[in-house]
């Protein structure tokens, strides 16, 4: 959902007028949604496997089902995995399985998005790369691949307008604060765009462009903590714990491991506005794209313009609630609610001043 700060600054954070709310809302929304067969269903002529696969590199692409997207998913998936950032972007992905023979020989030349196995000539597509079919069988694919491909998709649908503000007129991405639902890490080999995010990152902060983005999480081992140390912890304040704290006061591990090192393309921050605001964010961090252990002020991507806008984003109908996230929440639940397009939606942001 695409939201006018100003606007939102307007909107009484108790009683919030409803039209106020409603016009807030209005053509600003892009949906995705998809089905994959699990259980109990088949296509015919087709493994569940294979149509799994399908459906997943259909769905990214997305032209067909809800054409409000116009192909933008996958244009934003080869943005990323190619990182077409760089005046010499990768040509060709990292070598993954292949689903038909297993071999980890797949890969695909600069911005294809399906092509052959180089040992078994079976067909690949871009979206076999997060090795999803790992998890399958012929007739059978767990309930994760689902929760899986939304992991994938919500990733693709932020990083969407970020890629076409890049593309068309940077200087956009400088007064936008992007805001997800969720942590800032992918997953098992999903995780395999969150170097590439990284350096993304990295890299525009490198050309003086800070991009703003948060993620928020509402439940979950950092959520029940902050639960713990929210109520003592003093107004206006926010703590980023580092990996010995993380591995021993929250996720209680004992190891040496490096928490998010692979997953995450943001560090972990517990904020306390006021007693009713305490939330956990995260932040993308920038130090030459590699995982930061110790994360402080300096590492976080734009930390003082976001925190410096949460409290105008702020919501009071729930504990800790921001208002982007509240409304997007709502549209969702709107199943009749008109989609924009995805050009149309961002265009006007490249046109006005704000
Ligand atoms: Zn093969």
């Amino acid at each position: 959902m695409r939201g006018d700060q100003y606007a939102i600054s307007k909107i009484d954070k108790d009683t919030p007028n409803p039209f106020a709310l409603r016009d807030l809302m209005k053509e600003s929304a892009l949906y995705h949604s998809t089905a994959f067969p699990l259980r109990n269903v088949y296509i015919e002529g087709k493994t569940n496997f294979d149509a799994v696969g399908e459906v997943m590199f259909e769905s990214v692409e997305d032209k067909g089902l809800n054409d409000s997207l116009e192909g933008a998913m996958m244009e934003t998936l080869k943005w990323i995995a190619y990182e077409k950032w760089l005046d010499t972007p990768k040509t060709e992905l990292e070598k993954f399985d292949c689903p038909h023979c297993g071999k980890t020989v797949a890969s695909l030349a600069f911005d294809e998005e399906k092509g052959k196995c180089a040992s078994c000539s079976g067909e690949i597509y871009i979206t076999d790369m997060f090795g999803l079919h790992l998890s399958m069988t012929d007739d059978y694919a767990p309930n994760q691949v689902a929760s899986d491909y939304m992991g994938v998709s919500e990733t693709l649908m932020i990083f969407t307008p970020i890629r076409f503000f890049w593309e068309t007129k940077k200087e956009v991405l400088k007064s936008c604060l992007f805001v997800k639902d969720g942590p800032l890490s992918l997953r098992a080999t999903l995780a395999k765009l969150s170097a590439s995010i990284r350096r993304f990152f990295e890299f525009a902060k490198s050309k003086g462009i800070e991009v703003a983005l948060i993620g928020q999480e509402k439940s979950g081992q950092f959520f029940d903590h902050l639960q713990l140390i929210g109520n003592a912890a003093p107004v206006g304040c926010c703590f980023i714990p580092d990996n010995e704290y993380i591995q021993e006061q929250i996720k209680h591990n004992n190891t040496t491991a490096v928490y998010g090192a692979d997953t995450n393309y943001g560090a972990k921050l517990f904020v306390k506005m006021n007693d009713y605001h305490k939330m956990v964010i995260n932040i993308p961090t920038g130090q030459r794209g590699e995982f930061v252990t110790a994360p402080s002020q300096t590492n976080l991507i734009n930390f003082k313009n976001i925190v410096a806008t949460l409290p105008k984003i702020l919501s009071n109908k729930f504990e800790g609630a921001l208002l982007p996230i509240e409304l997007a929440n709502k549209i969702a639940s709107l199943s009749t609610y008109p989609s924009a397009k995805t050009l149309e939606l961002f265009a006007d942001a490249t046109k006005g001043t704000s």
